[in-house]
């Protein structure tokens, strides 16, 4: 396989790598979720991401595999999380479709109609302390970063979801449960912000 594309196979070593990522780092997600939301994120997120592993991995297209993982995310997780999540994966495998192989080029559209659907979905914007706080400004870095290559554009994608992550402490919640704390949710990294950090550090440990 030519080393600037991602086949199914990549895709599914993502998969396991976030849920992973995410089993590990289970309390802290929920610890942050506890001091501005309802302590349930780490939780949710690590049982649909089981779903996910227990039923997407033997898809033949990059698109039936996340249409698998979304299927699993919506249909396991209760927080509003997982319609989220389940959303960017049905909007990116919908770009990817019936290939088996993808390259930056298209890999960078993929994650850009992901990123889309979920802002549609949620109706969020940037600043509002959601997920879209890191994922937003990963996908601006992957497009910059992408005529360096694959590999370069996936690091650049996770540095930037980490610093859009970092950012989101300062902020006043305007969507999602935080909301309702008003100012008091200043002071702490919004917890969907921070497993998007880690959807795109297990991309850039997986897929280029
Ligand atoms: P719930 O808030 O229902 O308990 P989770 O705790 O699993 O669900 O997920 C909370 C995260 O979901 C928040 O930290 C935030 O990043 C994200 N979120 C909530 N509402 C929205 C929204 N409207 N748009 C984008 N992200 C959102
Ligand atoms: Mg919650």
């Amino acid at each position: 396989m030519a080393a600037d594309q991602v086949d199914v196979e990549a895709i599914r070593r993502w998969l396991r790598e976030f849920a992973r990522l995410v089993e590990s780092q289970r309390d802290e997600l929920s610890a942050l979720d506890a001091a501005i939301g309802d302590a349930d994120h780490g939780a949710n997120l690590a049982r649909g991401m089981a779903a996910v592993l227990a039923r997407a991995l033997d898809e033949r297209t990059i698109g039936g595999t996340a249409k698998a993982a979304a299927m699993a995310l919506i249909g396991t997780v209760g927080g509003a999380s997982g319609p989220l999540y389940g959303t960017f994966f049905l909007r990116f495998g919908a770009a990817a479709a019936d290939a088996e192989a993808v390259d930056a080029v298209s890999l960078g559209r993929a994650l850009r109609a992901g990123v889309e659907g979920l802002t549609l979905r949620g109706k969020a914007v940037p600043g509002d302390k959601t997920m879209v706080d890191a994922l937003a400004p990963a996908v601006d870095a992957f497009d910059q970063a992408s005529a360096a290559g694959l590999q370069a554009a996936l690091a650049a994608a996770a540095d930037a979801a980490e610093r859009g992550r970092d950012a989101t402490v300062p902020m006043v919640a305007r969507k999602g449960r935080a909301s309702y704390l008003g100012d008091r949710s200043a002071g702490h990294a919004d917890p969907g912000a921070t497993s998007a950090a880690l959807l795109l550090r297990a991309a850039a440990g997986t897929l280029g």
